[in-house]
C-alpha cells in the first residue's frame, strides 16, 4: 500500500517541475516555498511547521521512495549542490550566489568523469571570473569530505522524476517499478473493488488506478479520489476490529457493519444523497447520468458516455460528492446537497482563471457552460 502511494504522490513533483508553477493550484500549495525550497526538501531539507500539508506529504513519499530504492543520500550528477542536506558543508558555505546564478547549481555542473572539474574548466565553460579562484578552493575543500569517485550512475527517480518530461507512458513505467513490490496487496484491493462493482477488465482497472490524474487540476482533489481508491478511510467495521467494545454500527443509520463500502456507498442515508445528485447530473446534462459505483467511486467515465468535457464535468461533480461523503464520514448526518452544490460552483470559479491561463477558456465553458445556464448562475 505504501509503495502505491509513494508512485502517486512523487507524480506531483513532476508536475511542480513541468510547468506546475503556472498552474495557481500549484502556486498557491507551493507559494510559500519557492523552487529552491521545493529542492531543498527533496534532498534533506527540514520539514517545518509552515510547508503545506500537500507537499509535506509529497515530500515524504519521495524520501520514502528513494530509501526504498536504494538511491537515499547516493551522490548523482543530480545532486544540487546548495540546497538541501546531502552535501551540507557545500550547502553551509557562503558567498555562492553567484555561482547559482551563472548556472552551477547542480554536481554534474562542476563535475567531471572521475574528479572535480579545474578552475580553467569552469572559468571556460561559466565564464567564472578570475576572482572566484578562493571560492573555488573552499568547494573543493568542502567537496573532499564526501570521498566522491566516479558519479556516472543515474539515479532513476530523479531522471524520471526531476526532468518534468514524464509523459505518460513515463508515469506507468514509475508506477509500475514502485507497485512491482507490492503485487499481492494490489490484487486483493481489485477484488475488493470487483465485490462491489463486478469483474474489472485489465484496461478498466488500470484505468481507475490512474483516474485521479484525470478527474480534478488540483492536487487535493487528486488525492481524495487516490484516497477512495485505496479505500483509505478508518470505518466503525475497523476501529471495532482494533478497539474491544468499540460500535460497528453506522452512526447514519445504525447498520452493522459499517465498513468502507457501506460508508461510501450502501448506506441508506449516503444511498438518498448519490440519487440526488445523480437526479441534478441528469437535469444538468439533458440526458440520463446512471451514477454506478464504477462511475461514481472508480471513476469509470467513459460509462456515462458523452464528450470529453461532459465526463470531466461528470468527473468533478462525483469527486465534490465524495468530498462531501468524507467530510461527515462517521458523523450521525447526511451530506449536504447545499453544501454539495456550492462546492460546484466553486470549483467552476477556481478552474476558470487556470484554463484562461492555458489559453483555452472555451474549454472551461465547454465543461462547466451546462452548470451555469442549469443553475442561472453568470461567471461573472
Ligand atoms: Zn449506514
Amino acid at each position: 500500500m505504501r509503495r502505491l502511494l509513494w508512485a502517486t504522490q512523487i507524480l506531483v513533483i513532476n508536475e511542480w517541475m513541468c510547468g506546475g508553477w503556472s498552474d495557481p493550484t500549484y502556486r498557491r500549495e507551493l507559494a510559500c516555498l519557492g523552487y529552491q525550497g521545493v529542492m531543498d526538501l527533496l534532498y534533506g531539507g527540514v520539514l517545518s511547521r509552515t510547508v503545506p500539508e500537500i507537499t509535506r506529504s509529497v515530500v515524504l513519499a519521495w524520501r520514502g521512495a528513494l530509501t526504498w530504492t536504494g538511491w537515499n543520500r547516493k551522490h548523482t550528477l543530480m545532486t544540487p549542490l546548495w540546497v538541501g542536506t546531502w552535501l551540507a558543508h557545500v550547502a553551509g558555505l557562503e558567498g555562492f550566489a553567484k555561482w547559482d546564478h551563472i548556472g552551477i547549481t547542480l554536481l554534474g555542473d562542476i563535475w567531471g568523469p572521475s574528479s572535480l572539474n579545474s578552475f580553467e574548466e569552469l572559468q571556460r565553460e561559466f565564464g567564472l571570473h578570475r576572482s572566484q579562484f578562493f571560492k573555488y578552493l573552499q568547494l573543493r575543500h568542502a567537496l573532499a569530505t564526501y570521498g566522491l569517485k566516479r558519479l556516472e550512475e543515474f539515479n532513476p527517480l530523479e531522471v524520471k522524476v526531476l526532468s518534468g518530461k514524464m509523459g505518460r507512458g513515463g508515469v506507468s513505467r514509475l508506477y509500475k517499478s514502485l507497485v512491482i513490490h507490492t503485487p499481492d496487496r494490489f490484487d486483493c484491493l481489485r477484488e475488493k473493488w470487483e465485490g462491489l462493482v463486478g469483474d474489472l477488465e485489465e484496461e478498466d482497472w488500470r484505468d481507475a488506478s490512474m483516474a485521479h490524474r484525470e478527474m480534478a487540476i488540483s492536487s487535493r482533489l487528486r488525492l481524495l479520489q487516490w484516497k477512495i481508491f485505496h479505500m483509505a478511510y478508518r470505518t466503525p467495521a475497523l476501529l471495532s476490529k482494533m478497539y474491544r467494545g468499540y460500535e460497528a454500527r453506522c452512526p447514519k443509520c445504525s447498520g452493522a457493519p459499517a465498513d468502507f463500502f457501506h460508508l461510501i456507498w450502501h448506506c441508506p442515508v449516503t444511498q438518498t444523497f448519490w440519487a440526488k445528485v445523480g437526479r441534478t447530473l441528469s437535469g444538468v446534462c439533458g440526458r440520463p447520468i446512471a451514477l454506478t459505483p464504477r462511475v461514481g467511486l472508480l471513476g469509470l467515465l467513459f460509462d456515462v458516455g458523452g464528450n470529453r468535457a461532459s465526463r470531466r464535468f461528470v468527473g468533478m461533480a462525483t469527486l465534490l460528492a465524495k468530498r462531501e461523503i468524507a467530510r461527515y464520514w462517521m458523523r450521525p448526518v447526511s451530506p449536504s446537497m447545499s453544501e454539495w452544490r456550492a462546492a460546484m460552483d466553486w470549483a467552476a470559479k477556481t478552474e476558470e482563471p487556470i484554463y484562461l491561463a492555458r489559453g483555452c477558456p472555451h474549454k472551461h465553458s465547454k465543461i462547466w457552460g451546462m452548470w451555469w445556464d442549469y443553475f442561472g448562475l453568470q461567471s461573472g
